[in-house]
């Protein structure tokens, strides 16, 4: 007597899993598109980042490029390792150079003075630096102090 009792409990079990099945098959189904949408967006949140950055970076390269080209354009000046490497003495009043001929002072006893190797004409650093930016021969005489475009010659 009791296998006909539980043949329907049996049958509306199964058709109460099949439901439930259905149920999670939707919400899965639900779920799947859900979690596509959030790997969607965050793909595309992550290429707007990288693509941001990258523009950021080619547009940072394209400016250096720009200031080397201005640079290259600019008049030949020596570049600040070689301003720096020229020799700085302390003026002497026995030294033949009394004034320094950018400014036109005179140089004090024990006054910093750069002294150009080529042809021993001495200005003041701040001077003769500022002029150096922009020449690389000695503004006295124009002896030439082996710019960068000397340089290239030499190597071409
Ligand atoms: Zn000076
Ligand atoms: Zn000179």
């Amino acid at each position: 007597m009791n296998s006909p009792d539980n043949h329907p409990f049996h049958w509306h079990y199964a058709e109460l899993d099949d439901k439930n099945f259905q149920i999670h098959g939707q919400s899965l189904l639900l779920l799947l598109i859900l979690f596509s949408i959030l790997l969607l967006f965050t793909l595309i949140c992550l290429y707007t980042r990288w693509a941001c950055r990258y523009r950021q970076s080619t547009a940072a390269a394209a400016q250096q490029q720009q200031q080397q080209g201005l640079q290259m354009v600019r008049p030949v000046g020596l570049d600040r390792a070689t301003i720096e490497s020229l020799p700085v003495y302390l003026h002497r009043s026995s030294a033949s150079e009394a004034q320094c001929s950018i400014c036109l002072s005179s140089f004090q006893e024990e006054e910093k003075v750069k002294v150009l190797p080529e042809c021993n004409h001495a200005f003041h650093p701040e001077c003769v630096d500022m002029w150096l930016k922009t020449h690389s021969s000695c503004p006295l005489c124009r002896a030439s102090l082996g710019g960068p475009a000397e340089a290239a010659c030499v190597a071409a």
